[in-house]
């Protein structure tokens, strides 16, 4: 008899080392196969639930109409609304936010809230947008997805080139409709708005979190720890400053032209200060200049890629020199560097986990929203910290249990459990 998860297997075999929907896949691929996977559910969890393609009409302030392209992927509700960021990116594709999409599913999964998987994504230059062009795309874009997001459906947060003042004008134009205000639409909103103390933080406290539980693997303190981070934004950025202020020697920093890098480690707050004024690394006192890819092939204890997908490839995964990955972007390694970097020993703290402290957080936001009560924002971090420890400790449990990678253990935790919800509920015919 045929055997409908091989055929399934063949069908979306990957042929693009770059391809990050592909590279989900494989992923998928090896830990349902691993789990012994039900075919019917590897069907339907192979594939994201939706896919929207909305085309967004935007007056510019030259007066002219210029027709963006828009995307919002809804990968999966079994366990709750679906949730997850909205990208502004020139180059964003709908297959990156379909992995995207995925990976929201299963890193919400691995943390254990109560959310399914959603991306959305936009083509557009923000560099070369005016702020009120930015508005009026993003108010349109939402007007666009009204019948499809909700507190109770699908709820947006920031991502690449979109912040706390996107996501208030998605609350203002989905409350418009609504005829009152719905906080609980989207997170990572301003403070004021309903948003969560520790949210902007969150991501990049998760890093540390998890690299807190990774040294303790190596025998490490955070002072015998160099560190080298690729991204300087709400994830790199942030990351860095907390690892500093926790005692880690943070040795080198990029952003998207290039990176600094001092082997006696960088005074963080003062370099993020020189990129705030002089928008660029370069010049900074008392470090190396070094190219984004030279960054990511200093030795170090922990290098922690915190930019965007496939940095770690075929190419330079075997260059790679360090004891730690923490990947606090999404996909930022592709499943054939896995393998490279799985043989040189080198333990990853895989992105579903290493980046969710961001989901984690919206969350809470989200509940404080529901609730109508706001937590202080130590009791934000305090609960991170045991979701982001738990998670850690239960996913190098199953690695070591299976004698696994952690990202596959990673996979295999977060399937297992979507897995389990979608069977109890059973498909609606
Ligand atoms: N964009 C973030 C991520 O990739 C946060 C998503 C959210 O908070 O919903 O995890």
């Amino acid at each position: 008899m045929a055997n409908p998860m091989a055929d399934d297997m063949r069908r979306f075999k990957a042929t693009d080392e770059k391809n990050p929907f592909e590279a989900m896949s494989e992923r998928f691929d090896r830990a349902a196969q691993l789990l012994g996977l039900d075919p019917d559910l590897y069907a339907v969890l192979r594939v994201p639930s939706r896919e929207l393609k909305v085309y967004i009409p935007v007056k510019l302030d030259s007066g002219h109409i210029q027709v963006f392209e828009g995307y919002r992927v809804q990968h999966n509700f079994a366990r709750g609304p679906a949730k997850g960021g909205i990208r502004y990116a020139p180059d964003v594709t709908l297959d990156e936010v379909k992995a995207l999409s995925a990976w929201m599913t299963w890193k919400c999964a691995v943390v254990n809230v109560p959310f399914g998987g959603a991306k959305g994504g936009i083509i557009c230059d923000p560099r070369q947008m005016s702020e009120s062009e930015l508005e009026r795309l993003t108010r349109r874009y939402t007007a666009e997805l009204l019948d499809f997001i909700g507190p109770d459906k699908d709820v947006p947060a920031p991502d690449m080139n979109t912040n706390e003042q996107t996501m208030a004008w998605i609350m203002d134009t989905y409350s418009m409709h609504a005829r009152h205000t719905v906080t609980a639409i989207v997170t990572g909103k301003p403070i004021a708005l309903g948003g969560s103390l520790g949210r902007r933080e969150a991501t990049g406290r998760g890093v540390l979190f998890t690299v807190n539980e990774a040294i303790k693997r190596f025998n490490l303190t955070p002072a015998q720890t160099s560190v080298v981070v690729q991204g300087s934004g709400n994830v790199g950025g942030i990351g860095a400053s907390l690892m500093h202020e926790k005692g880690y020697k943070v040795v080198a920093i990029s952003d998207i032209f290039g990176g600094i890098y001092n082997s006696n480690g960088l005074n963080i707050p003062d370099v993020l200060d020189y990129l705030k004024y002089t928008k660029s690394l370069e010049g900074y006192k008392e470090a190396d200049y070094v190219s984004n890819s030279e960054l990511l092939e200093i030795e170090c204890d922990v290098l922690a890629p915190c930019a965007t997908e496939n940095q770690i490839t075929s190419e330079n995964a075997d260059r790679i020199k360090c004891k730690i990955l923490a990947e606090g972007a999404n996909g930022p390694t592709t499943p054939k560097a896995d393998k490279i970097l799985h043989e040189k020993g080198i333990f990853v703290i895989p992105d579903i986990l290493c980046n969710a402290g961001g989901v984690t957080v919206s969350y809470f936001e989200w509940v404080q929203d529901r609730m109508g009560y706001f937590w202080r924002e130590d009791e934000v971090n305090q609960r991170l910290e045991e979701k982001m420890v738990a998670s850690f400790v239960e996913l190098s449990d199953l690695a070591e249990l299976h004698n696994v990678d952690t990202r596959t253990a990673a996979y295999m935790l977060a399937i297992d459990r979507v897995a389990y919800d979608t069977k109890m509920r059973g498909i609606y015919a």
